[in-house]
């Protein structure tokens, strides 16, 4: 089964893309994160990467796309994948229709996780994300055990410096000119499927797998099957 989860930055995709993974035995890919690795790393991805990332900005397209083509078809994901924060542009859509079409493969359904802005701006202002292993918090909502410490790996809890306030307008606004315009290019392909990105995070991961139920297991697709699929109309 492969998944995209869409929406704006806050959203709470990162937090039920590492539930879903775990529970559906799906490999998360989260663009975002892969980045934040390169930069630590000092790869050649991670210098170019960096100054975009840190200003609010999209990392450019073919960037981005050397990172995901690589991951994608690797054989590590034989039950499917749940893609975080992956794609963020048209040309990166088009590209994942292409990639996966190239290996037989199609997108089951993309969650579009709905959120307003205030909600979003006050999600992202009290983020904390453990260093060690990307796992994240809410200061207020999802406070760790003991403060400032990661309950999964005991790694230290940060801020992200593009969780800081004048980054965080940037984001937002970079979504809705680069981004938003993904819905429509989703719904046209009736694999969209809304959910209601609020604080309750079990109430959003129960929709997301109730709807996960309606899909039949993924298989291995051949080259000439349609892209859409027989399930397609379960979202139209
Ligand atoms: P995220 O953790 O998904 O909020 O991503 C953090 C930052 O990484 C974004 O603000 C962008 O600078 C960059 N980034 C992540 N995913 C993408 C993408 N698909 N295309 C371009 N830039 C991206």
């Amino acid at each position: 089964m492969n998944i995209v989860f869409l929406g704006p930055p806050g959203a709470g995709k990162g937090t039920q893309a590492e539930t879903i993974s775990n529970t559906k035995g799906l490999l998360h890919i989260s663009t975002g994160d892969l980045l934040r690795q390169a930069v630590k790393d000092g790869t050649s991805t991670g210098v170019s990467a960096k100054e975009y990332m840190e200003k609010g900005l999209l990392v450019p397209d073919d960037v981005v796309l050397n990172i995901i083509a690589e991951r994608i078809s690797s054989d590590d994901h034989k039950h499917g994948f749940v893609l975080d924060g992956f794609p963020r542009t048209l040309v990166q859509a088009k590209a994942l229709d292409e990639t996966l079409r190239n290996i037989g493969e199609r997108l089951d359904v993309v969650f579009y996780f709905a959120v307003s802005e205030d909600t979003a701006i006050q999600r992202l202002s009290g983020r904390r994300t453990c260093k060690t292993c990307g796992a994240n918090y809410h200061v207020q909502y999802i406070p760790p055990l003991k403060e400032g410490i990661c309950d999964k790996c005991g790694g230290q809890l940060y801020q992200r410096t593009d969780d800081k306030p004048e980054t965080i307008a940037k984001r937002l606004r970079v979504y809705k000119e680069q981004t938003e315009g993904l819905i429509d290019y989703y719904k046209r392909n009736k694999v969209l499927k809304e959910v209601k990105g609020d604080w309750d995070v079990d109430k959003t991961y129960r929709m997301i797998t109730k709807v996960l139920e309606t899909i039949p297991k993924h298989h291995r697709r051949h080259k000439e099957e349609s892209f859409l699929g027989d399930n397609s109309e379960i979202y139209s």
